[in-house]
């Protein structure tokens, strides 16, 4: 068996972490391949040496003196090898980041040194191959992640070393230039590691046991979810529900590689397990919830506007012109409305209503705030009778009122508009009916 094992920033934020880190390696000898992040917090008020380093880049860029700052970083590593008694020296290293700092190499380039040292000591700790993602990690030009090449690349590469350790986070682009993937990537890198060995599970280690069912911030001591499918996933991730970079699924996703969520400080919970499909159930009618507050929308009628050809179009079309995404279209026979982020709308609104009426020429439209989206999702709904009905009496009873209804076409995901202020609410009647009372 091929095992990629991903550590994230916090479970290698110091020597004592690297050595729960070093003993669940040596514990599998299938773990072969491992993606390290950049140290991470320490403690609560600690700061990830990711934003260390944006903040000296920022510094060495305005022409200030980083000086301070980088030894800050320097001591960082320095004390992760000294707990680790590691006979690496990063002083050449540092010297080299320095200069390039003051040649402005870019923040990118600044931010990927996180995880680039960390690969170093976390290779010089394990005795594996150190591989600098750098060259197997592919860019275009402009800044996008060429999978294919990447692919071939790094397939090629792995395939010559049994062990080895490859940064997470960055890559380069054609010209040699260091690229990063947004905040959180080493996940991606993981998965695409994964998906180029042809990994038999991806294990991606954080500091929780796995997915919730909901949010520990709106439910006490929500259960971890044991299985849940990549699309499950992509709906409640999307709701903001976070452990996994949105985009790491994508690479593991093409081999139908599972990935398994573990926590290094509990190795032994069995943590979430990601699967493209399962025979098995979930452990409640409905996998998991999440939701997000800050959508507004936008109400319109017109008369027969159900016979009417090409209307919804148009009134897309004033929506896309302002580059504005669309999150819901639930609609009547003579209303629709579109459901959009508040935050990217509020400064285009005027634009788009004045759109929507020279295209569209609508009878009445209406602009409606502070909206929230709950999604309820979970394979087993389909074969379930009447999980819509006991949703919207748990929601009846808590008072809620309910404002949209969107179920989508694979019978997977309910999506809830209710008013912000009941948002929390919402979220709790739901989860009590379907997990509380274990059905
Ligand atoms: N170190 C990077 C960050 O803080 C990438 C990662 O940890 O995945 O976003």
């Amino acid at each position: 068996m091929k095992k990629v094992v991903k550590f994230g920033g916090s479970s290698l934020a110091s020597a004592e972490q690297f050595k729960k880190v070093g003993q669940i390696i040596k514990a599998d000898e299938d773990r072969r391949y491992v993606v390290p992040s950049a140290p991470g917090k320490r403690n609560s008020k600690d700061t990830k040496v990711t934003d260390m380093l944006y903040a000296c880049y920022d510094l060495a860029e305005a022409g200030k003196d980083f000086s301070k700052e980088l030894a800050k970083i320097k001591a960082r590593y320095e004390e992760i090898i000294s707990g680790l008694k590691l006979k690496v020296s990063l002083d050449g290293e540092f010297k080299t980041i320095e200069k390039n700092f003051k040649d402005k190499a870019g923040s990118m380039y600044a931010a990927s040194r996180g995880e680039y040292l960390n690969g170093i000591l976390m290779a010089a700790y394990l005795g594996y191959e150190f591989v600098d993602s750098a060259t197997v990690v592919c860019f275009d030009k402009h800044g996008n992640f060429d999978a294919e090449k990447t692919n071939k690349l790094m397939a090629k590469k792995l395939e010559k070393l049994p062990k080895a350790v490859i940064p997470g986070f960055y890559g380069a682009d054609s010209d040699g230039k260091v690229v990063t993937f947004s905040r959180g990537g080493s996940d991606i890198t993981g998965s695409i590691v994964a998906r180029a060995i042809r990994a038999d599970v991806y294990e991606n280690w954080t500091d929780v046991s796995g997915f919730l069912v909901a949010d520990p911030r709106i439910i006490d001591n929500p259960p971890e979810i044991n299985t849940i499918t990549y699309t499950e996933l992509r709906e409640l991730a999307y709701m903001g529900a976070s452990v996994l970079h949105e985009d790491a699924i994508f690479p593991v996703r093409k081999e139908g590689i599972p990935i398994n969520i573990r926590n290094t400080n509990k190795p032994e919970d069995a943590g979430t397990w990601i699967v493209e499909s399962t025979a098995k159930k979930s452990q409640y009618t409905i996998t998991g919830i999440a939701g997000k507050k800050g959508f507004c929308c936008v109400n319109i009628l017109k008369d027969q506007m159900n016979s009417e050809v090409g209307f919804v179009r148009k009134v897309l079309q004033a929506f896309e012109d302002q580059n504005i995404s669309i999150e819901h279209v639930p609609s009547g026979i003579d209303t629709m409305t579109v459901f959009v982020s508040q935050d990217e709308f509020i400064e285009k609104e005027q634009a788009v209503v004045s759109e929507i009426h020279r295209l569209a020429k609508p009878d009445m439209l209406e602009i409606e705030s502070d909206l929230a989206l709950i999604a309820v999702v979970g394979r087993g709904m389909k074969s379930t009778r009447g999980t819509a009905g006991r949703i919207f009496s748990a929601l009846a009873h808590a008072s809620v009122n309910v404002r949209m209804i969107d179920q989508g076409s694979s019978e997977l995901n309910i999506i809830i508009g209710v008013e912000t202020r009941d948002f929390e609410k919402a979220i709790r009647s739901i989860y009590t009916i379907f997990v509380d009372t274990q059905l």
